[in-house]
């Protein structure tokens, strides 16, 4: 399932300007990458993909920060305590199915959230979040193992 479907470059670009950050070569290329991509990819395939160095996974990191702080990237945390990324539409909210075997990742149209704000508030916080990832393996890996 293609995460970029919906999302334009332009729009990134937009995006990127009105939080203050520049679009420079190495945003780009990042982009491009994660725009191609059919799936969420992990920062060293990333790098390894934009053609970046092993020493410019700082780098890499440091530019997925400002994306996912200009709210065009999502980060998805894996069990291992690794992590996964993906373009977003700003202020989209839905959970990922991910395959612990082959990491597919498939979007669960279904948010259990409103509960856990709902008790968060009653504990007097204020601007809750929430992250919820589904674990799983999917079909295909557990035909391929028998
Ligand atoms: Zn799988
Ligand atoms: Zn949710």
């Amino acid at each position: 399932m293609a995460s970029a479907d919906t999302t334009e470059l332009s729009d990134i670009l937009e995006r990127l300007k009105q939080c203050g950050l520049r679009m420079t070569r190495n945003r780009q290329k990042l982009v491009e990458v994660l725009m191609e991509s059919d799936r969420p990819l992990s920062a060293d395939e990333l790098r390894q993909e934009a053609g970046f160095s092993s020493t410019d996974l700082v780098t890499v990191y440091r530019n997925l920060e400002a994306f996912q702080s200009a709210g065009i990237l999502q980060r998805i945390p894996l069990e291992n305590g690794s992590q996964l990324f993906e373009l977003t539409d700003l202020g989209d909210h839905y959970h990922h199915l991910i395959c612990r075997e082959c990491h597919k990742t498939e979007r669960l149209e279904v948010c259990l959230g409103e509960q856990l704000s709902e008790k968060a508030k009653t504990l007097g916080y204020s601007k809750i979040a929430h992250v919820l990832e589904v674990y799983g393996i999917c079909r295909q890996c557990s035909t391929a193992t028998g």
